[in-house]
């Protein structure tokens, strides 16, 4: 098959990318590297089966792939709250009209679709865990809206293609995920308390650090994300990836701590507003119609991201 791939030098893309290839199928990408960066696709570009090619989606000229496709994988866009808060606009721009140029061209291709949402479009929320069916708790225009809405609003021109013109669309709720090749620079908590515990520097824990996540190694969520594109769904279908280990940000403080024989102190920080307080996937869609649910225990992710930070620090 011919997958294409926007946004594939980020740190999921790149292992989306990697493991597509690895399955012997040829990948065209495209990325700006407005937060992903060549050096998570270095190996990739060896390989004659990946076609990268650095551009703007919105401006890229999709009529330039004469070829088939068989799948397109809409994965562009700034998504740690430290990135999409420092490109608002491109946030907003990536999955309004980036969403809809993709749509368009996996249209015209017959290729099916698969949009990265996010679990952002729960907001902060009052259903718990968070079931597909369940709409949300966002602020519009809070600090955050740059990104949920961006991504409400993609889902929601997602669902227009398959009512208008039967677009096969298939719509990924993506959860919290980890590992290596996250970017030292994003803000992510597990990339930050693994950075801060091997440079023994204190662990920034943002609020009561009662405040709960979930999280996916990024492998597991590759898994996921394949099992949507290549299963025999209904077009629209809606749903969430992630690992539903639910625990506090206190409590992969200390795991990190711990996986890193590390004494750093944990400090506490301002929290910004809109952070949710809880997140969880409920993951019964996902199990029923891919087969598919996470594997790797969390000591062991962080294993793997721990040995990759220490390869760069
Ligand atoms: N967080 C923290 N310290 C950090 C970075 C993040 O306590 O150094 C908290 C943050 O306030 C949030 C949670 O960890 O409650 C997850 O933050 P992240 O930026 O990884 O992703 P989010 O789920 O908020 O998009």
């Amino acid at each position: 098959m011919h997958i294409l791939i926007t946004g594939s030098a980020g740190f999921i893309t790149s292992h989306l990318v990697e493991y597509i290839l690895s399955q012997g199928h040829t990948v065209t990408g495209i990325d700006n590297y407005i937060t992903g960066s060549e050096k998570n696709i270095k190996d990739a570009l060896k390989n004659p089966s990946f076609r990268f090619i650095e551009h703007d989606i919105l401006t890229f000229d999709y009529s330039t792939i004469a070829e088939p496709v068989d799948i397109v994988f809409h994965m562009a866009s700034p998504a740690s709250p430290i990135q999409y808060k420092k490109h608002p606009i491109e946030t907003l721009q990536a999955n309004s009209v980036g969403t809809k140029q993709a749509l368009d061209f996996a249209t015209e291709k017959n290729a099916v679709l698969v949009y990265a949402s996010t679990s952002e479009v729960y907001g902060d929320p009052l259903v718990h865990p968070q079931v597909e069916w369940y709409w949300g708790n966002v602020n519009p225009n809070g600090v955050r809206s740059c990104y949920d809405e961006a991504k409400r609003f993609g889902e929601a021109m997602c669902m227009t293609y398959v009512r208008t013109k039967k677009t096969k669309v298939r719509i990924a709720r993506i959860f919290n995920t980890y590992g290596p090749r996250m970017d030292i620079n994003d803000g992510r908590v597990v990339s930050n308390f693994i950075v801060q515990a091997l440079k023994k520097e204190p662990i920034t824990i943002y609020g009561t650090g009662e405040q709960t996540r979930s999280f996916c190694y990024v492998s597991d969520l590759v898994l996921g994300l394949w099992a949507l594109a290549t299963k025999e769904l209904n077009a629209g279908e809606v749903i969430n990836l992630g690992n539903p280990n639910e625990m506090t940000i206190k409590e992969i403080a200390n795991k990190v701590r711990a996986a890193t024989e590390s004494t750093s102190d944990l400090i506490q920080k301002a929290i910004d507003l809109d952070d949710p307080l809880k997140r969880k996937p409920d993951i019964s869609k996902a199990k029923e119609l891919l087969g598919w649910e996470p594997t790797v225990v969390i000591e062991e992710g962080l294993r793997k991201t721990i040995d990759y930070f220490k390869t760069i620090l």
